[in-house]
């Protein structure tokens, strides 16, 4: 029997016992990334919160009882704007695209399909794209329409939300504020306001796919449908989490819900809804629209991936973050000490209850990280932060790591503490100072040992 994992359930407002339909295959879906350009540190956040979480289900129910859909946007209307405007294929532009976003979050130690997916194993880490599902998309939406959820209209197809007399349950908003967002873009084609596409006609040089019966023009998906295939296909009519940013609750999710529950005839679509919090700069949302964004790689240039996963676990994942650079210096800190404490260490074999109690209480990574400042045996520290994805490497990996993260040619500085040897011992202290100096504005600082070596290190 697992230790009991409570979770707040957007869909009930409550923290309540989580317990899964089937222990042996926990199913859990995320909505991923939509790949039209690099990922901002705000879209870092879901993607840690929901990899701890994958890593508690695998402690608590066991590696093989775990199945993990994190699926890819490579349908959308900003993905053909861009890639229309780089001059490159829609394909060329999600593959770049996904390759880097894989780069940034394997950086922020986040466990990867490859890390953990066994030949042959049910449970799996799956990484769905869209465009490997339309087929799927396209026998909902037929199955939608027969059962008189869904119209054909002017070639699109749409979703009859008075159709539905529960619409809205996830986001309890009140219906005429929902028609009131709603009626910015009244189609003519939708029947009620709050209608919405489940496909759409492409226009030329858009993808386009055969479309649902009714309709003989080739068209596309609308975003909604996507993680309803997906999840259905990956994981069935119904399972057991479904996580995502507090923004995807409305639309995306009450929408992903109505499309589901409709064609499949379910009470729900997933038991338990997980939705994290902003990350925010000076109290505004990190956002592409708004500008006040950095992407991950150039927060990365600067910090381990490890200091900036930390700094994000400090925060409990439904609270907002302030990103600013003292909580990852501080957490940088941290880890100095952490790193130094456990030296060499192995982990312990038994995971330490006061760290995992409290991830036990609806993932409070912040008071699990506080336990972990209070173990001082190596063993047991490095078995507790193994939870929290930290503490992973070796002295030598994240010397190594911290000198690639600034981005700084080893050959260079080598030959640079060469020329500065050769004028302190030609008593030339002024060319001596200058080598140093362009040393420490590549970011890196000698230090002259008493037994006369010299060494240096990167300033963090
Ligand atoms: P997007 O690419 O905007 O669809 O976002 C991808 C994922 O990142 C979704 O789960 C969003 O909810 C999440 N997200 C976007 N911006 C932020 C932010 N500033 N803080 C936390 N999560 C975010
Ligand atoms: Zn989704």
């Amino acid at each position: 029997m697992a230790p009991m994992l409570r979770l707040y359930n957007t869909l009930t407002r409550e923290k309540a016992p989580f317990a899964p339909i089937d222990p042996t295959n926990v199913r859990v879906y995320a909505c991923g990334p939509t790949v039209y350009d690099a990922a901002h540190i705000g879209n870092a956040r879901p993607i840690i919160v929901f990899d701890l979480l994958f890593r508690l289900l695998r402690h608590l129910y066991g590696p093989a009882h775990v199945t993990y859909a994190r699926n890819v946007t490579d349908v959308d209307d900003k993905i053909n704007a861009r890639a229309a405007l780089r001059g490159i294929t829609i394909r060329e532009l999600t593959d770049e695209t996904l390759k880097a976003f894989h780069a940034d979050v394997r950086d922020l130690g986040v466990l990867m399909p490859d890390d953990v997916n066994v030949p042959g194993a049910r449970a799996r880490f799956i990484e769905p794209r869209a465009t490997d599902h339309i087929v799927e998309m396209v026998t909902l939406i037929e199955g939608l329409v027969a059962a008189g959820h869904a119209y054909v209209a002017q070639d699109h197809v749409l979703f009859d939300v008075p159709s539905m007399p529960d619409y809205g349950g996830l986001s309890r908003r009140p219906l005429d504020e929902m028609e009131a967002g709603a009626r910015v873009e009244v189609a003519p084609y939708k029947r009620s306001p709050l209608d919405f596409v489940l496909w759409k006609p492409s226009k030329p040089g858009e993808p386009s796919w055969p479309s649902p019966a009714d309709i003989a023009a080739p068209g596309r998906p609308g975003w909604h449908i996507e993680c309803s295939a997906m999840s259905w296909k990956h994981l069935g009519q119904t399972f057991d989490i479904h996580a995502g940013g507090i923004d995807l609750i409305f639309p995306h999710h009450e929408n992903e819900v109505a499309q589901s529950r409709c064609c499949f005839g379910t009470a729900v679509m997933a038991n338990v809804w997980l939705h994290n919090g902003f990350l925010q700069v000076e109290g505004e949302k990190m956002s592409k629209s708004l500008g006040n964004f950095i992407t991950i790689r150039e927060v990365l240039a600067d910090w381990p991936g490890e200091v900036v996963r930390l700094a994000m676990l400090k925060t409990h994942y439904r609270q907002p973050i302030d990103w600013t650079l003292r909580g990852l210096e501080e957490a940088s800190r941290t880890l100095d000490r952490w790193y130094g404490a456990v030296g060499d260490a192995s982990p312990a074999q038994h995971m330490p209850p006061a760290v995992l109690e409290p991830l036990l209480d609806d993932l409070n990574t912040a008071a699990a990280l506080a336990e972990l400042h209070r173990l001082d045996d190596p063993a047991t520290l490095k078995a507790g932060a193994s939870l929290l994805g930290l503490l992973g490497q070796t002295q030598s990996g994240r010397a190594q790591a911290s000198v690639q993260a600034a981005g700084i040619d080893v050959g260079k500085v080598e030959a640079l503490i060469e020329e500065r040897r050769a004028a302190r011992a030609a008593k030339d202290w002024a060319a001596s100072d200058r080598v140093r100096d362009a040393l420490l504005a590549m970011g890196v600082a000698v230090k002259d040992n008493k037994d006369g070596t010299t060494t240096w290190s990167v300033v963090t």
